[in-house]
Protein backbone atom coordinates (compact mmCIF):
# COMPACT_ATOMS: atom_id res chain seq x y z
CA UNK A 1 0.00 0.00 0.00
CA UNK A 2 1.69 3.52 -1.17
CA UNK A 3 1.45 5.97 1.55
CA UNK A 4 2.50 9.36 0.83
CA UNK A 5 5.71 10.41 2.35
CA UNK A 6 5.01 13.65 4.24
CA UNK A 7 1.78 12.95 5.82
CA UNK A 8 1.12 9.06 5.95
CA UNK A 9 -1.78 9.70 3.42
CA UNK A 10 -2.77 6.23 1.90
CA UNK A 11 -3.01 6.87 -1.49
CA UNK A 12 -5.40 4.07 -3.08
CA UNK A 13 -7.79 3.46 0.01
CA UNK A 14 -9.69 0.47 -1.81
CA UNK A 15 -9.78 -1.55 -5.07
CA UNK A 16 -11.55 1.05 -7.73
CA UNK A 17 -10.84 3.95 -5.48
CA UNK A 18 -9.39 6.07 -8.40
CA UNK A 19 -12.34 5.17 -10.85
CA UNK A 20 -13.84 8.56 -9.38
CA UNK A 21 -11.36 10.31 -10.52
CA UNK A 22 -12.02 8.85 -13.76
CA UNK A 23 -15.14 10.95 -13.86
CA UNK A 24 -13.55 14.41 -13.21
CA UNK A 25 -11.06 13.57 -15.42
CA UNK A 26 -13.67 13.32 -18.70
CA UNK A 27 -15.30 16.42 -17.30
CA UNK A 28 -11.67 18.53 -17.23
CA UNK A 29 -11.40 16.75 -20.39
CA UNK A 30 -14.54 17.88 -22.15
CA UNK A 31 -14.18 21.32 -20.32
CA UNK A 32 -10.76 22.31 -21.64
CA UNK A 33 -11.64 20.63 -25.36
CA UNK A 34 -14.89 23.78 -25.20
CA UNK A 35 -12.81 26.11 -24.05
CA UNK A 36 -9.92 25.49 -26.94
CA UNK A 37 -12.84 24.93 -29.35
CA UNK A 38 -14.39 28.35 -28.69
CA UNK A 39 -11.04 29.74 -28.93
CA UNK A 40 -10.51 28.17 -32.27
CA UNK A 41 -14.30 29.86 -33.22
CA UNK A 42 -13.15 33.21 -32.02
CA UNK A 43 -10.12 33.74 -33.47
CA UNK A 44 -9.87 31.89 -37.23
CA UNK A 45 -14.01 32.24 -37.53
CA UNK A 46 -14.32 28.36 -38.41
CA UNK A 47 -17.09 26.76 -38.91
CA UNK A 48 -18.72 25.05 -35.11
CA UNK A 49 -17.56 21.31 -36.69
CA UNK A 50 -14.35 22.41 -37.78
CA UNK A 51 -13.88 24.38 -34.62
CA UNK A 52 -14.35 21.32 -32.23
CA UNK A 53 -12.63 18.89 -34.47
CA UNK A 54 -9.61 21.94 -34.06
CA UNK A 55 -10.29 21.73 -30.60
CA UNK A 56 -9.76 18.48 -29.92
CA UNK A 57 -6.59 18.32 -32.03
CA UNK A 58 -5.18 21.38 -29.85
CA UNK A 59 -6.43 19.48 -26.41
CA UNK A 60 -4.11 16.68 -27.63
CA UNK A 61 -1.87 18.54 -28.73
CA UNK A 62 -1.44 20.61 -25.48
CA UNK A 63 -2.27 18.55 -22.71
CA UNK A 64 -0.17 15.44 -22.48
CA UNK A 65 -2.21 12.37 -20.93
CA UNK A 66 -0.91 11.60 -17.95
CA UNK A 67 -1.86 15.43 -16.69
CA UNK A 68 -5.62 14.75 -16.26
CA UNK A 69 -5.09 11.56 -15.24
CA UNK A 70 -3.35 12.94 -12.13
CA UNK A 71 -5.05 16.67 -12.04
CA UNK A 72 -8.01 14.97 -11.48
CA UNK A 73 -7.01 12.33 -8.62
CA UNK A 74 -5.39 15.41 -6.84
CA UNK A 75 -8.79 16.81 -7.06
CA UNK A 76 -10.68 13.40 -6.00
CA UNK A 77 -8.42 12.85 -2.85
CA UNK A 78 -9.08 16.32 -1.77
CA UNK A 79 -13.26 15.89 -2.08
CA UNK A 80 -12.49 12.24 -0.66
CA UNK A 81 -10.82 13.70 2.37
CA UNK A 82 -13.17 16.70 2.71
CA UNK A 83 -16.04 14.32 3.27
CA UNK A 84 -14.31 11.12 4.93
CA UNK A 85 -10.79 11.79 5.84
CA UNK A 86 -8.57 9.44 6.28
CA UNK A 87 -7.09 9.29 10.25
CA UNK A 88 -5.15 6.41 10.18
ZN1 LIG B 1 0.88 13.95 1.85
Amino acid sequence: MMRCLFCNLKFEREPGYFLGAMYIGYGLGVGAIAVLAATVWEVLKWPVVKSTVGGIVLFLALAPAPVLTWVARVLWIYMDQAIDPDRT
